[in-house]
């Protein structure tokens, strides 16, 4: 079967040559004068030709091989750059090095010249976009799903201090290299209207809905490229166009207006990328981008299914759909919708069909992040789905009344339809009541979800809840971001271990070799350095890098607790110039995080950390002890030139409420020592690298429920240790030169009279306890390098394709493709 496998040519002569005819003919420019944006553009666009050939290759390979195929689902990719990574996987790297060299041009400079597509807010995206590397790693035969928002995640810069927004119009006026239209994938989408019943010539009666106003789906690929293999699998975004012109004739007069209105917004569909992370925001628009994405992309999995020849009844066989977080749960109804109305198929055939295909993975167990859209809006904008919603739930009540009879309790918590003023669908119940799987993302979160969030459903659907642990693509996240740490590890282990992340146990053994230990501090130096002049050129801080370079980059969100990193760092400040024995190790605490443009907490404890960093950072009475950077815009390519630099890992939300973190497993994996909670996967980091080799501190899940339950009094922590109550008070004082003083005192009104939800008082004591420790052992660098060896070895687990076999093996059950 290798005939299917091409060698990945290379020619040096003719890239070269097809670059430049990209750069004259597609891009325009002249050789002589062209930019570097332009010659990006112009390798970017003679790269994809080469990808855009495989790609297609790969669909008839996987129809050859009449192969099941995983379709993801997911509101949001955040895929980062593509070019340096996609060099990785196509094992060109140095050859187009190499070849753009000789046209005079540095590849590294015009890497920096692609736009991150900032199709996602945080996590959740980066997971998806790890998913379909690891997909066509391994040649697992896969689609993904997403939307081409016009305008992605906002661009954050800093004014004053403030947070301010820009859109971020990801895709450059020439359009973005790497995408290809598929014209012949294109999708037409209906919204509101009614729905009527007919009988057809056989006497049969059926339902119809007649949509009101019909939206265009245009169809982008981007090209994954699989690692090492030729395999090239689609990540397929939908770009919704201008709307058709709406059929007068089947509307009627009354609401003419609204389809007018309907009409407006349509055109918007998929402008903008919603900016909430883990928060529900119950918009008509977001619905529409919902139902967009879920019906062009239903559409197209049916039509690639029936295109194969197989039966509509074969779909399960053939075709699964997993669903990132509740944002595409319309699929469900959709995907039935289908099946009665267009294929005609009764309620029990139909639901046969989609009961095998959509498995759910839960991201949240936060209340403010469930789902649940208003009845009154379902109808109006999708009235047969609402139907069908209906009879989904009917059937799951007469399942719950046949298990726990006369019990109405239980069915008020298990039904899809919350009773109330007005009332809602709850989007995870309809996942959980039609999906054959249902995970969680680290085992701690998959055991919350067992006991806190769905026990009653675990009775009701024995096995169906389960557990995948999340990961991260070894490629992107040490291979090419840290090249000179990727080199080291080759030369003692080989170079196999990007696709086996596993075999990275094997430089424990170095763990405590001098030579090796000089080594990898000179790559973590390097890494330091390459950070600090970043950080010198664009805000012009100066770092010393034999400071600990101490990191929390991630959204920003109470629950994550940046201001506890805060009132640490205020901690600090406090010490120093008050208490003359105190000594400690230079520390560079460095945040990056984008704040929700409405979350008004978020954007103050932004502002505060901004203008504690202003004033520590030029205080000198400091010595330099102490620096606080705040990175504006965080983003993929800022995360891989933070995380190579990083000795320390803040990974300190509330235990119970980070669902798994990623980050933590990037900084783990590069060498960063982990301060953590018992929360996400922190849980399984210190089981892989050992309590040695993290610093734990703080509240388990059953301490601080059990702390909540006896009445949690924030003043009583404030009180009683003195080092808290002056961090606090810090934030009332005029130290900080704070012209917005309201944000100071929110946070604290937060903390105190607002009862610290957070528990921020309650972990203070162990979490200062714990940095102390860090400093400690860091000055002991042979003990620390010893530490940060053996993360990098014993985190394999976290690979993301150790994630995908795990959703292979025991949720999927499909197969590689053949050779
Ligand atoms: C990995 C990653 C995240 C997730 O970070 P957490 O610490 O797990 O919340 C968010 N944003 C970007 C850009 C990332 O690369």
């Amino acid at each position: 079967m290798k005939k299917h496998i091409k060698e990945q040519a290379f020619d040096k002569a003719s890239f070269k040559a097809l670059v430049i005819k990209h750069l004259v003919t597609t891009y325009a420019q002249d050789t002589k004068t062209a930019t570097d944006k332009s010659w990006y553009l112009a390798v970017g666009k003679a790269l994809a030709e080469i990808s855009t050939g495989n790609l297609l290759a790969t669909e008839k390979r996987v129809i050859d091989a009449n192969a099941r195929s995983v379709n993801y689902f997911s509101l949001e990719f955040l895929i980062g750059r593509l070019t340096g990574n996609n060099l990785i996987s196509l094992g060109l790297y140095d050859q187009i090095s190499e070849s753009v060299a000789e046209l005079g041009l540095n590849l590294t400079d015009l890497l920096e010249q692609e736009r991150d597509p900032a199709l996602g807010n945080g996590g959740l995206g980066r997971l998806a976009a790890c998913f379909m590397d690891s997909l066509a790693a391994q040649e697992f035969p896969s689609v993904g799903y997403g939307l081409h928002y016009q305008y992605g995640l906002f661009k954050q810069s800093f004014l004053n201090g403030h947070q301010i927004e820009f859109p971020d119009k990801w895709c450059e006026e020439e359009g973005y290299p790497w995408e290809v239209q598929r014209p012949e994938l294109n999708q037409v989408v209906g919204l509101y209207g009614d729905v009527s019943s007919y009988t057809d010539e056989n006497g049969q009666q059926y339902d119809r809905w007649n949509p009101a106003v019909t939206l265009q789906g245009i169809a982008w690929d981007l090209p994954i490229i699989g690692y090492n293999n030729q395999s090239v699998f689609p990540l397929r975004l939908w770009e919704c166009r201008a709307p058709e012109p709406f059929n007068l004739a089947k509307f009627n007069d009354g609401d003419y207006i609204g389809a007018q209105q309907a009409q407006i917004a349509a055109g918007n569909v998929t402008k903008v990328l919603y900016p909430n992370d883990n928060h529900h925001q119950g918009k008509v628009l977001r619905l529409t981008q919902q139902y967009f994405h879920c019906a062009c992309s239903i559409a197209d999995i049916v039509g690639r299914h029936l295109k194969k020849g197989h039966k509509i009844n074969a779909l399960a066989e053939f075709e699964t759909i997993q669903l990132n977080d509740t944002h595409p749960t319309i699929a469900i109804p959709e995907l039935m919708r289908v099946l009665l109305d267009d294929f005609k198929l009764c309620w029990d055939d139909a639901w046969a069909i989609v009961s095998k295909t959509f498995a759910y993975t839960n991201h949240t167990l936060l209340p403010e992040a469930l789902e649940s859209w208003s009845e009154a809006l379902i109808g109006e904008l999708l009235p047969r789905h609402l139907e069908i919603i209906f009879e989904i739930n009917h059937r799951l009540m007469a399942d719950v009344e046949a298990k726990w009879p006369g019990n109405n309790d239980i069915k008020r918590k298990l039904s899809i339809i919350a009773e109330g003023q007005q009332r809602m669908i709850r989007m995870a119940n309809l996942c959980v009541a039609s999906s054959y799987a249902v995970n969680g993302v680290a085992a701690l979160h998959s055991e919350l979800v067992k006991r806190d969030l769905f026990p009653e459903f675990d009775a009701l659907f024995p096995q169906r809840l389960q557990n995948v642990t999340n990961g991260i693509t070894p490629r992107r996240w040490l291979k090419y971001c840290n090249p000179q740490l990727s080199d080291l590890i080759s030369e003692k282990i080989g170079n196999e271990w990007p696709a086996n992340l596993e075999q990275l146990e094997a430089i424990a053994q170095f763990a405590s070799d001098d030579k090796f230990q000089q080594r990898y501090l000179e790559v973590k130096k390097t890494n330091k350095q390459r950070f600090a002049d970043w950080v010198a050129d664009n805000l012009d801080i100066e770092l010393d890098i034999n400071a600990i370079f101490d990191v929390q980059i991630k959204r920003l969100h109470e629950y994550k607790r940046q201001h506890l990193n805060l009132l640490h760092i205020l901690s600090l400040y406090h010490r120093l110039l008050n208490d003359p024995s105190f000594d400690m190790h230079p520390r560079v605490f460095v945040f990056a995080a984008k704040a929700a443009p409405g979350y008004a907490l978020a954007k103050d404890i932004i502002y505060a950390i901004n203008k504690v960093a202003d004033k520590v950072n030029n205080d000198p009475r400091l010595k330099d002890k102490l620096k606080v950077v705040f990175v504006p815009d965080y983003r993929v390519s800022l995360a891989e030139i933070i995380i190579p630099a990083a000795d320390v890992s803040e990974q300190i939300s509330t235990a119970g409420k980070e669902a798994s973190g990623t980050g933590n497993m990037k900084l783990a994996l590069n060498g960063a020592l982990t301060i953590g909670t018992m929360d996400g996967a922190n849980v399984e980091i210190r089981e892989e690298v050992g309590d040695d080799n993290i610093f734990i501190f703080g509240l388990s899940v059953d301490e601080v429920e059990a702390l909540k339950a006896e009445g949690y009094n924030s003043h009583t922590y404030y009180e009683q240790n003195g080092l808290l109550k002056a961090s606090i008070d810090l934030l009332d004082g005029d130290e900080f030169d704070a012209t917005d003083c309201a944000a100071f005192a929110n946070i604290r009104h937060n903390l105190l009279e607002a009862g610290d939800p957070y528990l921020v008082l309650a972990d203070f004591a162990d979490y200062v306890d714990a940095h102390n420790r860090i400093d400690t052992e860091y000055r002991d660098q042979k003990l620390w390098v010893h530490k940060t060896i053996l993360n990098t070895a014993l985190v394999g687990k976290f690979s993301s394709d150790r994630s995908i076999r795990d959703y292979v093996n025991n949720i999927w059950h499909l197969s590689a493709l053949p050779k």
